[in-house]
């Protein structure tokens, strides 16, 4: 199928592409130029429902076909996605508008969960303890749940579904992904790509859609697990209502991450990272560092390094060789960012470069804004407490480390948190103190690999476990204990008594 002729996207249910129940469309549209690509349909319950009766069919063979199977299904399905990762990189890029380089990357780090996911026969493997009691013996085994559904963000449309199915499937259950309506088209390749490599039709699912789908996913009987990732209110609310509806349910929200910079830090080494985290993909990233917090006397000369280097940033459409980086998702995105730097103004920080006003020469109608770095921020202005989601950079100015760690555990967000120093006694002390789900020491982005689990703490995360790693493999299954013994006549049957092995 070629997508990007299409004008109306399909749903994918039961290993193929097909029309839509609904009537509701949005429109795709590409952030570097403001041209509609293409429409996406905005699923309603009937079209859920079709998801789910296609993903209820196929699980019990799925689940029945041995680990090692599966895993075969997905190395071919992990060499498909680096065989065309170019040309899917260009597709997230045409749709989100982050650069080719970083899209690229991003889809690598989403392979990445293929290749621990193709691991699956060592990571489903249980415990046995022979003879218990006597003759008796006992095992563990971790089961799937069923059909697990996945509703994803804009920002990461290949990778973050990624951190999700891989691992779902290889388990053995089915899956439905409702990745976000502005950027859609990458689940359907990858549903093809999975058919290509062998997939059973059914296993997995894409549902196009708005609130209207995810309330019906969440209503739905058959859907018993359901991973989210996007924005704190709506995590809150999907994990609440998952939860009440019975099924399980990880919900990672926003974030606010904050880099500590002290004295002793290498400032040329410490600006540098900064910018690229603060930046990279117009700080629409969840682990982008959006607030630096300049300890004592660095601060001066910090601001100084940030601003000679953020003025550098090459601003332009993603696929534009050279462009470090491109346009945010949306004119209301666009217009909100703007906004929050017109409230930060208001609110007394002090603005040292604004990007207010970007202008890309022939891309008058992209949602573009320039790099924008705030000095003097203080913790009760709004663009300290708000998740801006954009390539806006506030310093916050304190005196010590304790008080960049109390400021960082007292946020309401919690995702990822750095610290940069030359002090190995100051790193130990922040990552064993600071209270976030993330910590980076010289690393801005900690973002950790696959076969760990990531996640948030507070604000950012609602739900007991982290995506992928063992987290991952422990969210799609459940676990089962067997107690057994083969008596060959019947001298051991159990008694009335309560049995104990001894
Ligand atoms: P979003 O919350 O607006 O949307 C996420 C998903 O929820 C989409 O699939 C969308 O269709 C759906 N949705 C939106 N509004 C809804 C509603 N009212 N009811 C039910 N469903 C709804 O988030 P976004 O703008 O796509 O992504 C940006 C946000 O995601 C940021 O807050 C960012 O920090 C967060 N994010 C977090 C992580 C993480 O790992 N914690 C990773 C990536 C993005």
């Amino acid at each position: 199928m070629d997508l990007t002729t299409l004008e109306r996207l399909p749903l994918w249910i039961g290993g193929r592409a097909v029309p839509a129940h609904t009537t509701r469309y949005g429109e795709i549209t590409n952030p570097a130029t403001g041209e509609v690509l293409r429409h996406v349909p905005l699923a309603d319950a009937d079209d859920i429902s079709a998801a789910a009766s296609a993903a209820v069919a196929a699980f019990p063979a799925w689940r029945a076909s041995p680990p090692l199977r599966r895993a075969r299904i997905l190395m071919r399905f992990r060499d498909l996605m680096e065989t065309h990762k170019k040309d899917l990189a260009r597709l997230v890029s045409q749709e989100h508008g982050k650069t080719l380089v970083d899209a690229e990357g991003s889809i690598t780090r989403g392979i990445e969960v293929i290749e621990f996911a193709t691991g699956i026969p060592h990571l489903l493997k249980g415990e046995f303890s022979d003879n218990v009691g006597t003759e008796v013996d006992s095992f563990s085994l971790r089961e799937p749940i069923g059909v697990c559904a996945g509703i994803t963000p804009f920002n990461f449309p290949a990778m973050v579904p990624m951190w999700m199915f891989p691992i779902a499937i290889a388990c053995g259950n089915a899956f439905i992904l409702k990745p976000s309506e502005r950027d859609p088209t990458m689940s359907l390749r990858m549903a093809e790509l999975l058919r290509e490599a062998g997939l059973p039709d059914g296993v997995f699912n894409v549902v196009h859609g708005d609130k209207e789908a995810v309330a019906a996913i969440l209503a739905h009987p058959d859907i018993k697990a359901v991973s989210f990732v996007g924005s704190t209110p709506v995590a809150r609310y999907i994990y609440q209502t998952g939860t009440h509806n019975g099924k399980r349910v990880q919900a990672l929200g926003g974030a606010k991450n904050h880099a500590v910079v002290l004295p002793d830090a290498d400032l040329g080494f410490a600006a540098e990272a900064l910018i690229g985290a603060a930046y990279g993909s117009a700080g629409e990233r969840c682990m982008a560092v959006s607030v630096a917090v300049a300890v004592g006397d660095v601060a001066d000369a910090l601001r100084d390094a940030l601003a000679q280097r953020a003025r550098r940033v090459t601003v332009g459409p993603g696929d534009r060789a050279g462009s470090e980086m491109g346009p945010v998702i949306t004119c209301a995105a666009r217009d909100r960012i703007v906004g929050l730097i017109d409230k930060g103004v208001e609110e007394g920080a002090t603005l040292v470069i604004d990007g207010r006003k970007a202008h890309i020469a022939g891309h008058e109608a992209g949602f573009f804004v320039g790099p924008t770095l705030f000095d003097d921020t203080r913790p009760e202005m709004a663009i300290y407490r708000e998740e801006i989601f954009g390539p806006v950079l506030i310093m916050v100015r304190v005196e010590s480390l304790e008080e960049a760690i109390h400021l960082i555990n007292t946020n309401p967000y919690a995702n990822g948190a750095a610290l940069f120093t030359r002090s190995g006694y100051a790193a130990r002390r922040f990552q064993r103190e600071v209270e976030v789900g993330m910590v980076g020491i010289n690393v801005p982005i900690p973002v950790p690999m696959a076969f760990y689990s990531f996640g948030g703490w507070r604000n950012s995360l609602f739900g007991d476990l982290h995506v992928h790693g063992m987290d991952g493999v422990r969210f799609y299954t459940r676990g089962k204990a067997v107690t057994a013994r083969w008596p060959d006549d019947g001298s051991a049957a159990p008694g009335f008594h309560m049995p104990t092995m001894g």
